[in-house]
């Protein structure tokens, strides 16, 4: 468990979850839970190794932290990802009563945040994280950018 780290550093955990995923080919996004300034969750996109579409790193770190808390509830926890949760994403950030959502890159391609469906915003939603977004915002649009340019 790592204590008592301020809001960069958790996100610079999940920039450093981001890259080593990008080093394994996988798109590189990373995520970190925290509870009372504990670190519960760490995971990073495996939608290829997994072959799993639902793989993303908010899916997965949202699921070992419920299970490590013992309650799909995750009242305490705020989650920190290096770029604008999907939809599905954000629909899980929702059902767990994520308090806070902290992320980095915003997604205007692939977003439910405050791009494409604005997820939290719509009537459907019947929990909202209090949402900051810009987080690390350089680094982690720097690792995509990289990722996607050593692809072409
Ligand atoms: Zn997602």
């Amino acid at each position: 468990m790592i204590r008592g780290m301020k809001a960069p550093s958790f996100m610079d955990l999940a920039l450093k979850a981001a890259e080593n995923a990008g080093k394994s080919g996988e798109v590189p996004i990373g995520c970190v839970v925290v509870r009372n300034c504990e670190v519960v969750a760490t995971a990073a996109n495996r939608t290829l190794t997994d072959h799993d579409p639902t793989a993303h790193a908010e899916i997965i770190a949202l699921r070992e932290a419920a299970a490590k808390i013992g309650s799909e509830r995750l009242v305490d926890c705020d989650l920190y990802v290096t770029l604008e949760p999907c939809t599905m994403c954000a629909g899980a950030i929702s059902f767990a009563r994520v308090r806070r959502l902290y992320y980095g890159a915003a997604d205007p391609k692939g977003g439910a945040v405050e791009s494409g469906v604005r997820f939290f915003a719509s009537p459907t939603c019947h929990h909202a994280p209090d949402v900051y977004s810009g987080v690390g915002e350089s680094e982690a649009a720097r690792l995509l950018r990289e990722f996607f340019r050593e692809r072409r």
